[in-house]
């Protein structure tokens, strides 16, 4: 349980049951639901569906949705607050129709909306957010169509929200609402001057992108009285970064934003909503710390923050308290889904050794390594036999390319350097100091895992922004790791790697393992990956999207489960086609190429039939290594 710190960021979700496998309890409301993960990935295999998977847990989306709204409201009923909570998740963060979906009927019974920030999100939420009393909360740059898809919205009833995030997009909702003759619902978004800690601080501050500055706001406001627009004034929005790592960077944006909707009020726009946007974060490494992945704060906290602080202002200022609105995308979504590959390989600097027999004619480089090598056992100066080893392989691979020594020699004198690091790396164990450069040996000797997926399709964020995200093994997790490795995928990219991984002590720049055995099939599983991983993904090297499967825990049955849908990953000729081949005219081209090796006598027909078969299999196959 320790080595992997699964306990401190698995939030009730995760744990590894006394058999060494990963369990998996989906609902938490639910605690005796049980599911054992390994039995998940043999009915996987069973199916006949191909790794690497998306394995999706519903009942974990549907236990977050839940939590939210429950925690706002008994805080706001604990508080005594007067306003209500009316949460909306932003679908940027995750806008797989199943995902939505699911979010939307779990959040019915909390009047739980959706928030767009694009015109393709817009056109999702405006057919998916069908509850009447809940908000759609429009984000996002605008062009006079979005402006009309909104009031679209507004004609038929619905609680939309338009969020001007510039000033210039005023003038085209009013523009708009006058034609269409439309009372829209309007909201401000506030560049705020307090920043967010954490990588997306950039998201508040003069410099942000988003939002109006104070003088803005004013003009804005009075822009809308003078169109006689004033009341259609409802809404504060702020949103200070996403995963904010620290509780102050909350506590005090809700002081501002609590300050602007008050001085609003008193200047006579009486508005009804307060937007703190999204930014609740996720504790990907455990560590309950300000570090870029994790928060030093729970969910309660937060809320709490919310809720007391607007209340306080609002009672300092005798205005009423607001509904208030939050846009938590990453909270919500990022526990259900995980990626689960296929370790299909182990890739070390000494897998092949050469013999190392002494023989007359060897140089005498040759000879010094090997000497060095049966020798140090019986030295106590480490370091010095690191340096001199190194000396000596550095001075082969000079005399192989002045032609002094053979490529053969170069080989054994490389095996022999090996051997003497691993010899080394043993007696470290034991040692009270390690001098600097020895403390890379770990690092050097450490297997790489090769695993059947893409980084750049299944962890963008890995690469992009060195997010950590935890990566456990499904099972075996009660046997002694002995193996310390890295993970690298099967892109032509030495991007393609994890090097950061959440472990007992922190991350360490490896995962230790148990190691491989011969014919068994072993999965790693690489967590929390529901909120932006997998809709920011690309095709590099073309490998496309993942096989999908949709768990659901079964009532009757605490540890039964059962597959309620697989979502077919990117065949070849699905990335092809994106990338605008046409298959049909490929395969067509492979055939013609075959069928002249039939006319030429080359290629026997019903051989050259197999081998058109086979491509055009190919084709529709996944992109991803067949493995069985
Ligand atoms: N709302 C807005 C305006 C955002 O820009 C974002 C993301 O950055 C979110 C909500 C979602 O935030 P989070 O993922 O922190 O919940």
């Amino acid at each position: 349980e320790r080595v992997y710190g699964v306990q401190r960021w698995g939030a009730g979700y995760f744990e590894i049951g006394a058999n060494g496998n990963l369990k998996i309890t989906p609902d938490l409301s639910n605690k005796n639901m049980r599911i054992d993960f390994q039995s998940v990935i043999d009915e996987i295999k069973q199916e006949g569906i191909q790794f690497p998977v998306v394995v999706r847990f519903h009942d974990i989306l549907r236990s977050q949705v839940a939590a939210l709204n429950k925690t706002f409201i008994n805080t706001i009923e604990e508080a005594q607050y007067q306003g209500k909570y009316m949460g909306v998740y932003p679908v940027k963060v995750n806008q797989m129709r199943e995902v939505v979906e699911e979010i939307v009927d779990a959040g019915a019974p909390f009047n739980y909306g959706l928030e767009a920030g694009s015109k393709a999100e817009l056109i999702t939420v405006m057919a998916y957010n069908t509850n009447i009393d809940s908000l759609t909360i429009l984000n996002g740059y605008k062009d006079a169509e979005f402006m009309r898809l909104a009031l679209l919205g507004r004609k038929l009833g619905r609680k939309m929200i338009v969020v001007i995030e510039k000033y210039s997009e005023l003038s085209l909702l009013i523009n708009a609402a006058k034609q269409l003759d439309v009372m829209p619902i309007i909201g401000l978004r506030s560049k705020m001057t307090v920043k967010g800690r954490g990588k997306w601080e950039s998201s508040g501050g003069d410099r942000a992108k988003f939002g109006l500055t104070t003088s803005e706001m004013i003009c804005a406001a009075r822009y809308l009285e003078s169109e006689g627009m004033g009341e259609c004034l409802k809404l504060l929005h702020f949103h200070i970064g996403s995963q904010l790592t620290d509780i102050r960077a909350v506590k005090e944006a809700i002081s501002e934003g609590g300050r602007i909707y008050a001085e609003m009020h008193r200047m006579g726009f009486k508005l009804e909503y307060v937007d703190v946007g999204g930014g609740l974060g996720i504790d990907y490494d455990g560590s309950k710390s300000t570090n870029d992945s994790s928060r030093n704060y729970t969910m309660e906290e937060y809320v709490a923050d919310v809720v007391y602080g607007m209340r306080e202002v609002c009672d300092l200022e005798n205005v009423p308290h607001p509904t208030l609105v939050s846009e938590s995308g990453r909270a919500i979504t990022a526990h259900h889904s995980c990626v689960v590959a296929q370790v299909v390989g182990e890739i070390r600097a000494n897998s092949a050794e050469l013999p190392t027999d002494k023989l007359p004619t060897d140089h005498i480089l040759l000879n010094n390594i090997r000497e060095l090598a049966e020798s140090v056992d019986s030295q106590n100066n480490l370091q010095e036999i690191f340096n001199d080893a190194s000396q000596w392989k550095e001075q082969a691979i000079g005399a192989f390319k002045l032609r002094v020594i053979s490529l053969e020699e170069l080989g054994k004198i490389e095996t022999l350097y090996w051997q003497i690091m691993v010899k080394l790396q043993h007696r470290l164990k034991d040692a009270e100091f390690v001098p600097e450069e020895l403390q890379e040996l770990d690092y050097n000797l450490s297997s790489q895992y090769l695993c059947n997926f893409s980084v750049f399709q299944s962890a963008a964020d890995t690469w992009a922004i060195d997010q950590v995200l935890p990566v456990v093994p499904i099972s075996r997790m009660n046997e002694k790791p002995t193996v310390n490795c890295s993970l690298v995928d099967i892109t032509c990219d030495s991007d393609g790697k994890l090097d950061q991984f959440v472990v007992d002590h922190g991350i360490s720049d490896v995962l230790p393992m148990p190691p491989l055995k011969k014919g068994e099939d072993y999965y790693l599983g690489l967590f929390l990956t529901g909120a932006y991983q997998d809709v920011m993904g690309d095709m590099h090297n073309l490998f496309g999207r993942l096989n999908e499967v949709h768990i659901f825990g079964d009532d009757d049955d605490p540890e039964d489960f059962y597959i309620e849908e697989v979502v077919k990953g990117s065949s070849v000729q699905d990335v092809l086609s994106i990338m605008q081949y046409n298959p049909d005219a490929m395969a067509q081209s492979m055939k013609r190429m075959i069928d002249q090796h039939i006319s030429s006598g080359a290629m026997k027909p019903r051989e050259a039939v197999k081998w058109t078969d086979f491509y055009e299999d190919c084709l529709k196959g996944y992109t991803y290594l067949k493995t069985s």
